[in-house]
């Protein structure tokens, strides 16, 4: 799902102010009542679902519809089994809707209602796993409930129906199974409508027929899907639709794209499909086979602001190409693989966003920069806020935009950053091929597992401070010029709020002067961590986090003469050394310095004469070479005086 209000369906290069502008419109009031009332309904919702011992096989839906009433009417035929023995079945289908009644295999069944159920009496005790079958058959003017469940409208006058079931409203308009731990195996749709308005009406799959009725008032079009979906998925829309087809070859396989738009939209429908192609060609090959590869993908106009990644047919406001792009991406991450509870709903939402961003950095490399800088904004436009979400009883934070969308995206962008592409890009197909998660529910710790076995690096302090933590860092970063070639760093970090103490992250350094320049990374795991690190020149400043990899704000960068200073003018160490030693000089005259290094026996092993800057050098000597034992360090300044210094090798 995407908002177009709360951001990103914005075209790429303008929406650097446009998020914040365009959320902060709801007034705080409004805000804060719609939250009040989504509590309430979905209070109620979410603690009571269809029974959890139901699995679900199949539906056969058949549906009647007239787009310019509010209004559904149908028999929804499933067939289950149950996980334990009982004599009773339990759908979801919220309390407004009237049934008309329940029957098996032609008999009717007695049934009761309430708590947004309909508890069926089989009337006999079905054994754990035997597949059975019942028919439900109501209707109703359905409460729409979320970002509008069940919806009528009109569109340059002519009246629409859509469905927008996701989180909660699947149950507001047909009986099903509310929940995110069961996938409806297959699903057959009919949906009659009048046939003299030049109506289509839409689902998912692919469309096998469509039937006029014997008196020619109806039609009945026939939607036909063999992949296992969540019952959010399942749509229909019916309008005065206008229908065009292209394709895309997917190896041996041609691909059909098929898009239902309003005909008043047809030109720049028809004329923005190929960035769709685009993006789906380039996620195939990227992430793994286009998940519903034996049928087809498909968009269908609709006049909610933003878009629903309906299973193999998204429903979009416009052919925008982020927009579009988002909602393909989750045909892998959201419809293949499905959050397994809204807490984990950024595996949906952070990672289709983060898809758009890889995708988008192709097309348009000139943003890239930019946007994450803007996204960053957003994200830390307040202290405070988990990725985790930590209410699921209101859209507003299962859905939020700098939560779930962005710092989602931008945890992606970070593991990027610390794993390196190749190891995030193959724990991302990892996941996308993992048979216990494929065409079924994951959490993050799913995630989590396959990034770690892809890097050979533990996560769990990654997770604990960036998923369940809230806030940000600030760095404070003092650093001091110590050689004509060499900085020594300080890192120091303030953090936004206090669940999180501090942020360990790679963190990446651009030093430059007039004419070079040149990025270093420090693994920063602690406050105060110093590094010494060889930049190869004399540095004028220095900019931290140059690429905008990392979730931070009003990070601090300060040049100073020295850090920790120590008063001896020659320091060597470890001592015992191995592979290598350091040499610090400080506070002496002259240019340069003369290194000579003797063994115990008096022979000459290492001599070298280096430049000094402003009295100053730091030299590490590689010593791999050199036998176990005793040597004599000599240090020469400009006017021959020498110091001396015994050292081992261990
Ligand atoms: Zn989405």
């Amino acid at each position: 799902m995407c908002c177009i209000l709360c951001s990103f369906l914005l075209p790429y290069s303008s929406w650097s102010q446009a998020p914040d502008i365009l959320c902060k419109q709801t007034s705080d009031i409004a805000r804060a009542e719609m939250r009040a009332a989504e509590k309430k309904q979905m209070g109620q919702w979410y603690k009571k679902t269809a029974s959890e011992f139901l699995d679900i096989k199949y539906h056969r839906c058949a549906w009647t519809i007239d787009p310019a009433v509010k209004y559904i009417s149908g028999t929804v035929t499933t067939y289950f089994t149950l996980q334990s023995a009982s004599d009773s079945v339990l759908f979801d289908l919220t309390d407004n809707m009237v049934v008309d009644k329940v029957s098996r295999k032609g008999v009717d069944l007695a049934y009761t209602r309430g708590a947004n159920t309909v508890n069926i009496r089989l009337g006999f005790i079905l054994n754990a796993d035997q597949l059975d079958s019942l028919s439900i058959q109501y209707h109703g003017a359905p409460n729409a409930s979320g970002f509008g469940s069940f919806t009528q409208s009109v569109h340059e006058g002519v009246p629409v129906i859509w469905t927008l079931s996701e989180p909660y409203g699947a149950r507001d308009w047909w009986p099903c199974k509310n929940t995110l731990d069961d996938k409806i195996d297959s699903v057959d749709v009919f949906i009659t409508c009048p046939n003299n308005k030049a109506y289509k009406a839409i689902s998912n799959g692919l469309r096998q027929s469509e039937t006029v009725s014997p008196d020619t008032s109806n039609v009945t079009t026939h939607w036909k899907h063999r992949y296992p979906m969540v019952s959010y998925l399942l749509c229909l829309a019916v309008t005065n639709y206008q229908e065009f087809n292209k394709s895309v070859q997917l190896g041996d396989v041609t691909l059909p794209m098929q898009t239902f738009c309003y005909p008043e939209s047809y030109d720049s429908f028809y004329g923005s499909t190929q960035s769709t192609l685009d993006a789906l060609l380039f996620y195939h090959y990227a992430f793994g086979d286009y998940p519903f590869i034996k049928e087809k993908y498909g968009h269908t106009q609709f006049s909610w602001g933003g878009g629903e990644e309906h299973q193999t047919n998204s429903f979009v406001i416009n052919p925008g190409e982020s927009l579009c792009a988002h909602e393909l991406a989750h045909q892998w991450f959201g419809d293949k693989i499905t959050c397994a509870s809204w807490v984990d709903i950024w595996l949906n939402e952070g990672l289709a966003t983060q898809l758009v961003s890889i995708f988008m950095e192709l097309r348009h490399p000139e943003s890239i920069y930019s946007t994450r800088k803007a996204e960053i904004d957003n994200i830390t436009s307040l202290p405070d806020g988990s990725v985790k979400v930590d209410d699921t009883t209101t859209v507003n934070r299962i859905f939020s935009n700098r939560l779930t969308y962005l710092k989602g995206s931008h945890l992606l962008y970070m593991l990027r950053f610390k794993l390196g592409s190749d190891a995030f890009l193959n724990a991302i197909r990892a996941y996308q091929k993992d048979t216990k998660l494929i065409y079924n529910f994951a959490r993050t710790a799913d995630l989590k597992r396959h990034l770690e076995e892809s890097s050979g690096q533990r996560l769990d302090s990654f997770f604990r401070q960036w998923y369940e933590g809230q806030g940000y860092p600030s760095y404070k970063v003092q650093w001091a010029q110590i050689g004509s070639t060499t900085v020594k760093i300080k890192m120091s970090q303030t953090t936004s709020h206090p669940s999180v103490s501090f942020f360990q992250m790679p963190v990446a350094l651009k030093f430059n002067n007039a004419t070079q320049e040149k990025t270093i990374v420090v693994d920063n795991q602690s406050n105060g961590e110093l590094f010494i690190r060889d930049i190869g020149f004399v540095a004028d400043s220095m900019f931290i986090d140059p690429e905008y990899w990392l979730i931070s704000k009003d990070n601090v960068s300060t040049k100073v003469t020295d850090i920790d200073p120590k008063s001896e003018n020659l320091i060597v160490y470890p001592s015992p050394f191995r592979n290598y030693f350091n040499i610090m000089i400080q506070n002496y005259t002259g240019s340069e310095v003369n290194i000579i290094l003797h063994s115990a026996v008096g022979q000459k092993v290492f001599a070298n004469t280096y430049s000094l800057y402003n009295g100053r050098e730091y030299i590490s000597v590689p010593t791999q070479n050199l036998a176990t034992g005793k040597y004599i360090l000599s240090v020469f300044d400009a006017q021959g005086e020498r110091k001396t210094i015994s050292i081992l090798k261990d």
